[in-house]
């Protein structure tokens, strides 16, 4: 199996005639097609919403895309909060499922009468003390040890820091309805970048069955259950992509066996996916402008880990196709780095690749979460802008590239100095 990039060689050649590479560019159309699968697919739950985790693609122009398709945001900081807001997401469109939390931020997540998620079992009293117990309150769980399907270990919860211990849960609610709250949920994220059409209804059962049991313990009957993120893309052609009607289908069936016996069928499921929502209809397109002939062989592009920090940070693989050599045989063997004074900027190590010219367009592929978003400024590297490709065939900038002027915006008198 082989990815194919969105766009041809052609089209790439006339948007680097307005726009230099290197830049990231989404696909509106396979956006909105796979938001509106994923909405399709929780059909069967009256109140089903999936809240954009913003984190994975903060753009305006990317959130109003799925504004329309339904979507609410999921946000995290101030900022995140802001830009829900400005794009006009209302009261319970916006999900905030932060984490060491600063008081303000619970604030403004009230002010905007965001749902918010509690991290910890301390911050009721924080909460309490910033800005009073909103009518709805939500708690994430972690119930520590391994998370497993089957015999696979897809991740670690015991050495993540977020969420409450299941004793501490089930306090939660009892602290929270004697102070007021009067609609709960439960949110937990238990495996990132899972490929596997198992771990949501894996989740779902075990979210079910606390659900139930906090019914019995505390009186409390949770209004909806938060699956979070953690639903996956196959970074590499080897790898079946999930099958998202499988996925509702599976979370239909463990809530018909678990919640509606218990006379809780009317809990609506919220989901938080980011990487599922965006990754793989994103590209990081980039030109090669060197290459280099030493113990290994090097193709150097005009991108690197500022643009996209997936493979320096997790050393994890994003396909490459090197534009208009799609069906060349793959007989090099390259490392494709970028220019930064540090050994791990490289997009790719040992890849076979056709051979590379200078001046060929390569695509990153599944770059459209997690990836500009992740984007610093080390050696004094500049962002990137960010393209939309829509419907009509037409791109369009939904960000400029950054400048020098952006760069030393923060040091005051800079330019006096000079
Ligand atoms: C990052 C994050 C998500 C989205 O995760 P994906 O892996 O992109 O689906 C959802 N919820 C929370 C709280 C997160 O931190």
């Amino acid at each position: 199996m082989s990815k194919k990039p969105f766009i041809t060689k052609e089209q790439a050649q006339q948007i680097i005639k307005e726009f230099p590479t290197p830049f990231h560019i989404y696909d509106e159309k396979a956006i909105r097609e796979n938001a509106r699968k994923l909405n399709q697919a929780f059909s069967w739950n009256k109140g089903f919403r999936e809240y954009f985790a913003v984190k994975a693609t903060p753009n305006p122009s990317i959130l109003k895309i799925l504004k329309e398709e339904g979507c609410g945001t999921d946000c995290s900081s101030y900022a995140e909060l802001l830009m829900s807001a400005k794009c006009g997401f209302k009261g319970h469109d916006i999900m905030f499922s932060s984490n060491d939390t600063p008081l303000e931020e619970f604030r403004y997540a009230k002010e905007l009468g965001a749902i918010i998620n509690l991290d910890d079992i301390t911050h009721i009293e924080a909460l309490e003390q910033a800005c009073g117990i909103p009518e709805t309150i939500c708690c994430r769980y972690n119930p520590g040890g391994t998370f497993s399907i089957s015999t696979d270990i897809m991740d670690n919860p015991g050495d993540a820091k977020y969420g409450m211990t299941k004793e501490q849960i089930i306090q939660a609610y009892s602290i929270l309805k004697e102070k007021g709250a009067k609609k709960f949920g439960i949110h937990a994220f238990l495996a990132s970048n899972t490929v596997s059409n198992e771990y949501y209804p894996t989740l779902a059962g075990i979210l079910f069955s606390l659900a139930v049991e906090i019914k019995e313990k505390t009186g409390v009957e949770l209004s909806f259950i938060n699956l979070s993120g953690g639903i996956g893309v196959p970074y590499t052609p080897d790898k079946e992509p999930n099958d998202i009607m499988i996925i509702g289908e599976g979370v239909r069936k463990a809530f018909e066996e678990i919640l509606v016996p218990a006379g809780l069928g009317e809990i609506s499921i919220f989901t938080e996916l980011g990487r599922f929502m965006l990754a793989p209809y994103g590209h990081l397109v980039t030109t090669a402008i060197h290459e280099k002939h030493i113990h290994k062989e090097y193709i150097g592009v005009d991108a690197c880990a500022v643009n996209l920090m997936r493979p320096a940070m997790y050393g994890a693989y994003h396909h490459i196709t090197v534009l208009g050599k799609e069906n060349a045989p793959c007989d090099h063997v390259y490392d494709v780095t970028g220019s930064l004074c540090e050994n791990n900027d490289k997009f790719a190590v040992d890849r076979k690749l056709p051979k590379i010219d200078k001046g060929d367009i390569l695509v990153i592929h599944d770059t459209g979460a997690h990836g500009f978003a992740m984007g610093y400024n080390y050696n004094g590297k500049l962002k990137s802008a960010e393209l939309l490709l829509r419907e009509d065939g037409s791109v369009v900038m939904i960000r400029r590239p950054e400048t020098v002027e952006d760069y030393f915006a923060t040091l005051e008198g800079f330019w006096e100095v000079i």
